[in-house]
């Protein structure tokens, strides 16, 4: 593993088996600075780690099988399986829910050139907002990125009619802010079922990247995790 670019494909055949793929990443410097050191390590660089589209589902609902009745257990089958893939590499795993929170929006963001949509989310050019970031992979040396370039034209500039900010059954999205009590508020009451069976029905009216959106029971969870059910 001592070439850095090999180590981005050895990483990549690691996490191939849950689904996850390694999403770019960057060299920490003045801008981008790194996290404080934790447990003796000095990071230099950072590969996120996520998924397009239901990739990882499968291979959650396997290990889900065998570990039910787990708190958050999404959150709980990525650590366990980047914190396995970490100690293989002698990297440190990180994780969005990870406190003090770590700037998992602006390191992705930077790592594949992806820019915020108007429902807060990164909106990626060819998997709309049907793309998550599972975790992330700290080294102690600079990793060796590809060059990227970044996509020639954010999708939601050419979007003129904004389908995700007139949706919404609840109003809950302007182009500033969500409101998220009105979102729960309709999700607990009958008329959020819509919601709470198919996923988020602003999520759903972007046309961007429509054929990887997840697939109805991975919506379903999702929805019930964050409706707290
Ligand atoms: S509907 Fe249009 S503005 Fe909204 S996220 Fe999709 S591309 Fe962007
Ligand atoms: S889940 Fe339903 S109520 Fe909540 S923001 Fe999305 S469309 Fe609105």
């Amino acid at each position: 593993m001592s070439d850095a670019v090999s180590i981005l494909d050895e990483v990549a055949a690691a996490l191939e088996p849950y689904g996850l793929v390694p999403r770019g990443g960057l060299v920490f410097d003045e801008v981008d600075q790194a996290p404080p050191p934790g447990e003796g390590m000095i990071a230099k660089s950072v590969v996120l780690v996520g998924h397009y589209g239901s990739s990882i589902w499968p291979h959650f609902m396997e290990w889900r099988q065998w570990h039910p009745n787990m708190i958050d257990p999404l959150d709980a089958w990525s650590k366990q399986a980047l914190s396995e893939i970490a100690a293989d590499f002698g990297a440190k795993s990180v994780f969005p829910s990870d406190r003090p929170y770590l700037p998992f929006q602006q390191w992705a963001g930077r790592a594949e050139g992806l820019r915020t949509s108007p429902l807060g989310m990164l909106i990626h050019p060819e998997y709309g907002l049907w793309h998550a970031y599972r975790g992330a992979l700290l080294f102690d040396h600079p990793v060796a990125f590809p060059t990227h370039h970044a996509p020639a034209c954010h999708p939601c500039d050419t979007c003129a009619e904004k389908p995700c900010l007139s949706t919404c059954p609840a109003g809950a999205f302007n182009s500033a802010s969500f409101a998220v009590d009105s979102c729960r508020h309709h999700l607990a009451g009958p008329q959020g079922a819509t919601c709470m069976d198919g996923g988020c029905l602003a999520r759903l009216a972007c046309p961007v990247g429509r054929g990887h959106a997840y697939a109805q029971d991975q919506q379903r969870f999702h929805m019930a995790a964050f409706a707290g059910i």
